[in-house]
C-alpha cells in the first residue's frame, strides 16, 4: 500500500453530513469503539450533521444480545449519543443487520444479474486444498477464481440441483485500486492483493463487506470514519460502490490505539473494556476526554476539554497518524484532575452514583447476609466488590496441594475459557471451573482457592463464583490477569504450550 498526502476537502459530497458507528456485538464494549464513535460524532456535529448507530450482527455465531446491550449502555454511559439506532428507530430502520436479510439478498442478486458477482460452489474441503497448494507453492492463499467464468446456464443448473453455493464478487486481476483517505491522501493497493470476496454466505446471510456498503448507501452515510484495520477492505468497498453505480462516502481511517509498548491495544497488556473503567471508577467525561486526545490535539493544545469544546473547534485533519498510546496511568491522572475540581458535595454524589447499582447491591446483600452480625461488618465482607485490583502478592497464593506454576496455569486457562462465555452468569462460571478442575485433575475446592485470592484478595470471602458473576466479566478477567502477573506471568514458549493444552480441553460450557 502506498499513500501520498494531499489536501482533501472534508465534505466534497455537499450532502448533509451523516456518520455512523457500526459495532459488531461479539464481546465486551471496547474502548476502541468509543474512540471511533467519538470522532464520528464530533465530525458530524462540527458539520451540523447527524451521527447514527448500526449493529453489524451478520456473524450470527458470535453475535449476542447481551453484547449489543452492553455496547449500547457503555456508549451512552460515556456520553456519546446517536440520533438513530436499533433502540431508537429512525427513517432508515431497521438498524440491526440481522433484520435486513432480504435487502442484502436483493443487492447480491443484482450483482449476479449484472455479471459483477458469481456463484461459487466450492466445498470447504476444496477451499482448504486450494489454500494448501498455494502455500506449498509459496503463494499467499487466495481464491483462484475457478467458478468466476462458469456460464450462467451452468451456474443456474447447479444452483437448481441444490448444490450449496456462496456469492463472490469479481475483482480485477491487474492494476491497482486508488482511493482517497481523509488523513492519508491518495492510497494505492494492487488488485492482486484483493481477494474475490464472499458477499453472501451459504446460509443466505451477507458478509460484512456487502452489508456494510449497502447500509452505508441506504442510510445516506457521507463519511466513513473507522479504524485503520479496515483500510485493506476499502478496495472491495470501492468496487462494490462502482458496481452498484453509487457514490462512495468519504473514507477516513483512524490510527489504531496502542499499548505503551506500541503494540496494538490488547486486553492482555491493558484493560480494554469501557465497563472495566466504569467499574474501576473512571468518570465518563474523563474517559471521553482521554479518548479525544488519542492522535488528536486541540488547537490550543489543551489537555482537559469537554465534548462540546471538542466539537466547537473540531478539525479532523488535526488527527495525526502516529499510533496513539492508550496509557491507563495517564487516564487515571486525568481522572484525578476531574475529581479534584469537584466540590466535596459533588464528589460525594459521584461516589454514590457510582456505587448505586441496585442489582449489584442486592447480590452483595444476599452474599453477605449469612455472615454479618452488624451492618458495619458489611465493610469487611463487601469491600472487594468495589475495589479495583486487590492488594495481593505471590505469597498470598500459597496452597497446600498446588504448586505456584500450576496455579498460574489454572488461572490462565480459566481466563481463556471465561473469555469465550457468551453469557456471563454463575452457571457459565461454575461449568467452566468445574470443567477445568476435571481436565486438570484438581478438586473444585482446591481449584477455587486461587480465585478467592485473585478476586477477593483473601481465601475467606463470600462464595467466589457468585462474586465473579456479580462483579462482572470485565472486572473479573482483569483481576485474574493481574493475579497471573503478580505470580510472575508466563513466558512466550510456556504460553504457547499452555494454549495448545487449553485447546485440547475443548469447551466446558
Ligand atoms: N462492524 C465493523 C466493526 O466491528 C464496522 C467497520 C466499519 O466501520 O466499516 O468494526
Amino acid at each position: 500500500m502506498t499513500a501520498t498526502t494531499q489536501t482533501i476537502q472534508t465534505n466534497p459530497t455537499n450532502r448533509p453530513v451523516r456518520t455512523r458507528i457500526a459495532p459488531s456485538p461479539t464481546g465486551f464494549p471496547h474502548v476502541g469503539t468509543a474512540y471511533i464513535a467519538l470522532f464520528n460524532l464530533a465530525f458530524a456535529k462540527a458539520h451540523g450533521g447527524e451521527f447514527i448507530l448500526r449493529i453489524e450482527d451478520t456473524d450470527q455465531t458470535r453475535s449476542t444480545a447481551q453484547s449489543e446491550q452492553m455496547i449500547l449502555d457503555a456508549l451512552r454511559w460515556v456520553g456519546l449519543d446517536w440520533a438513530e439506532g436499533p433502540d431508537k428507530g429512525g427513517e432508515f430502520a431497521p438498524y440491526r443487520q440481522s433484520e435486513r436479510g432480504d435487502i442484502y439478498k436483493k443487492y447480491a442478486n443484482e450483482l449476479l444479474e449484472k455479471g459483477h458477482a458469481f456463484r461459487c460452489f466450492c466445498t470447504p474441503e476444496e477451499l482448504d486444498a486450494m489454500r494448501a497448494e498455494q502455500m506449498a507453492r509459496g503463494e499467499n492463499p487466495h481464491y483462484d477464481g475457478r467458478y468466476a467464468e462458469l456460464s450462467r446456464e451452468e451456474s443456474d443448473k447447479l444452483a437448481e440441483s441444490g448444490k450449496p453455493f456462496v456469492i463472490r464478487m469479481k475483482v480485477p486481476s491487474e492494476g491497482e485500486c486508488v482511493f482517497n483517505d481523509l488523513l492519508r491522501g491518495e492510497v494505492r493497493i494492487p488488485w492482486e492483493q484483493v481477494d474475490m470476496q464472499v458477499l453472501l454466505k451459504t446460509d443466505g446471510m451477507p458478509t460484512y463487506h456487502l452489508a456494510n456498503v449497502v447500509d452505508d448507501h441506504l442510510m445516506q452515510i457521507t463519511h466513513v470514519i473507522r479504524g485503520e484495520e479496515w483500510i485493506n477492505s476499502a478496495p472491495k468497498h470501492q468496487l462494490l460502490y462502482e458496481y452498484f453505480g453509487w457514490d462512495m462516502p468519504v473514507l477516513c481511517h483512524m490510527p489504531l490505539l496502542r499499548n505503551p509498548d506500541k503494540s496494538k491495544l490488547s486486553k492482555r497488556k491493558n484493560p480494554t473494556s469501557i465497563t472495566y473503567y466504569r467499574d474501576a471508577g473512571v468518570l465518563p467525561e474523563a474517559l471521553l476526554n482521554y479518548l479525544g486526545r488519542m492522535g488528536y490535539s486541540m488547537p490550543d493544545e489543551a489537555e482537559k476539554f469537554s465534548l462540546d469544546e471538542m466539537i466547537e473547534s473540531f478539525d479532523i485533519t488535526r488527527v495525526s497518524l502516529g499510533g496513539p498510546i492508550f496509557d491507563t496511568e495517564k487516564l487515571y491522572w486525568l481522572n484525578a484532575e476531574y475529581l479534584r475540581e469537584l466540590s466535596p458535595e459533588a464528589l460525594k454524589n459521584k461516589i454514590l452514583d457510582w456505587a448505586n447499582d441496585s442489582d449489584k447491591l442486592t447480590a452483595i446483600a444476599t452474599a453477605i447476609q449469612p455472615r454479618i452480625e452488624l451492618l458495619s461488618d458489611a465493610v469487611n465482607w463487601a469491600g472487594f466488590y468495589f475495589q479495583n485490583m486487590p492488594n495481593i502478592t505471590a505469597e498470598d497464593f500459597a496452597h497446600k496441594s498446588l504448586e505456584q506454576e500450576q496455579i498460574i496455569e489454572i488461572l490462565q486457562i480459566a481466563i481463556w475459557k471465561l473469555e469465550t462465555l457468551q453469557t456471563w452468569d454463575k452457571e457459565g462460571i461454575y461449568q467452566t471451573l468445574k470443567g477445568l478442575g476435571e481436565a486438570m485433575d484438581v478438586k473444585l475446592r482446591d481449584l477455587t482457592q486461587p480465585f478467592f485470592v485473585a478476586i477477593a484478595g483473601s481465601t475467606s470471602a463470600t462464595p467466589i463464583m457468585d462474586a465473579m458473576a456479580t462483579i462482572g466479566a470485565d472486572m473479573t478477567l482483569n483481576r485474574l490477569r493481574h493475579a497471573v502477573d503478580v505470580l510472575g506471568g508466563l513466558g512466550k514458549k510456556k504460553l504457547k504450550k499452555l494454549e495448545k493444552r487449553a485447546d485440547e480441553m475443548g469447551d466446558f460450557v
